[in-house]
């Protein structure tokens, strides 16, 4: 018999979190996680490696030791979805059936977006914090350099963790200054969107930041193309008529963010929008077209920014939902898209960015929220990396949640 209660596609930090949280709730729940992968990352602290102040291992663990107990853990990787037939297909050939599904594999790395690119990566200055093979090099090429043209780039969104691009420059330009050498960097970040920071609310304590790191924006620009050994950089520059023009540009250092699209088999499925992400109701990450679905993380369609932060918050909105499904009870956990996004401006001082749908402040600390601190450096380095292993990901909510249910 391979039906389970419920069946969780993807272990990633959705994934685990809201195995365990269902798992509190309910012991007795026969609960599959499908993941592919033996490894586990905490992606947020990538951040910190490219600015030489965590240590890549601390990100990982395996799967196996974070597999909350009591679920069961299946080794492979999904391919498709019967929802009709309530089946998850799984490219080794078998079928899973199911009660009720969660689909969480996270947003895919689109690298192929770049021509030339894969090519270079980690080789010839070309790096990203986005990976966890290359987030060291990030802090290595920000060592080495003393001079020249450093690159950091950011693509259209929708992207996991929409500050991360900028914050990568900002903790570089704070190395490099503090070394007395950011005089001879010329530093640009090139954007494909055109302001800073979706949230206007934060822009200006970032804008003293730019200013302070003697930063070019350059916004409309979209990295399209990279000849590692040669060194430039190819961009597409979009005017106000909306013309698009290409431009190289030099560098010695450039950071890659790279353009991020929903997984294909989610994308070619029956559960996709028409932007490839699995379609829920934003308030209550129910499927909109089946009931017996619900999905979070970067894989789910909600507006909301896509972080750990906000999985943390869509936990308890699917458990709890989730749950009300099956006993046929209604609906109470109500979703107001919290996530957050601690800006790294500088080595010991963060922004911590937290807000809802439609770019609504939510501040959990009574504090003027557009003010760099050093209590949320700490948080960052220490608190959040805590919360997560010992909270999120073993369903303790008395440690994670102060959620809004109404
Ligand atoms: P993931 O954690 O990515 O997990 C998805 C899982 O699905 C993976 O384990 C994957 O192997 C699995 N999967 C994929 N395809 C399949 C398949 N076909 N079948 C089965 N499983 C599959 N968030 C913050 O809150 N704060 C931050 O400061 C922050 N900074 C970040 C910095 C960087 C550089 C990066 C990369 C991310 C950052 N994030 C941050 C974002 C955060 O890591 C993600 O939002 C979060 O991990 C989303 O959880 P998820 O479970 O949806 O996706």
């Amino acid at each position: 018999d391979n039906a389970f209660d419920i069946v969780v596609v993807g272990g990633g930090s959705a994934g685990l979190g809201v195995t365990a949280s269902l798992l509190r709730r309910r012991s007795s729940l026969r609960i599959a996680i499908i993941e592919p992968n033996d490894k586990h990352y905490y992606q947020p602290a990538w951040t910190l490696v490219g600015g030489g102040a965590y240590a890549v291992d601390q990100t990982v663990r395996n799967t196996a030791d974070v597999i909350p107990h009591g679920a069961e853990w299946i080794k492979a990787e999904v391919s498709g979805f019967s929802p009709n037939d309530n089946l998850v297909h799984l490219a080794d050939g078998r079928t899973i059936g199911y009660q009720q599904l969660i689909v969480c594999p996270g947003i895919r790395l689109a690298w192929e977006k770049i021509e030339g690119i894969q090519e270079t990566l980690g080789k010839n200055g070309v790096t990203s914090n986005y990976l966890f093979d290359l987030a060291p090099y990030t802090w290595s090429l920000t060592q080495q350099l003393k001079g020249g043209k450093a690159l950091f780039t950011q693509p259209p969104m929708p992207i996991k963790c929409a500050g991360a691009p900028q914050k990568a420059m900002y903790l570089s330009c704070d190395y490099w200054q503090r070394q007395g050498v950011l005089d001879k960097i010329e530093v640009e970040f090139d954007s494909a969107g055109a302001v800073l920071f979706g949230v206007a609310d934060f822009v200006p304590p970032l804008m003293e930041y730019v200013r302070k790191y003697h930063a070019n924006l350059v916004f409309n620009s979209n990295l399209v193309k990279v000849n590692g050994p040669e060194k430039i950089a190819t961009f597409e520059i979009k005017n106000e008529a909306g013309e698009v023009t290409r431009v190289d540009k030099p560098f010695d250092m450039l950071h890659v963010t790279p353009p991020q699209a929903a997984p294909d088999f989610l994308r070619d499925s029956p559960l996709a929008d028409a932007s490839g992400y699995c379609e829920v109701n934003p308030k209550t990450l129910q499927h909109t077209r089946f009931a017996n679905i619900f999905s979070l993380g970067d894989a789910c369609s909600s507006p909301n920014t896509k972080t750990a932060a906000a999985v943390r918050k869509q936990i308890v909105i699917v458990a709890e939902n989730l749950l009300a499904a099956k006993d046929g009870r209604e609906f109470h956990a109500v979703y107001d898209g919290y996530g957050a996004c601690p800006l790294t401006v500088e080595n010991g001082k963060v922004v911590l960015a937290e807000f809802g749908f439609g770019g609504k402040l939510l501040p959990t600390f009574p504090l003027n929220p557009a003010v760099a601190r050093k209590l949320y450096w700490w948080f960052k380095v220490k608190l959040f990396p805590w919360l997560y292993w010992e909270g999120m990901l073993k369903g303790r909510e008395w440690l994670t949640r102060s959620t809004e249910t109404k």
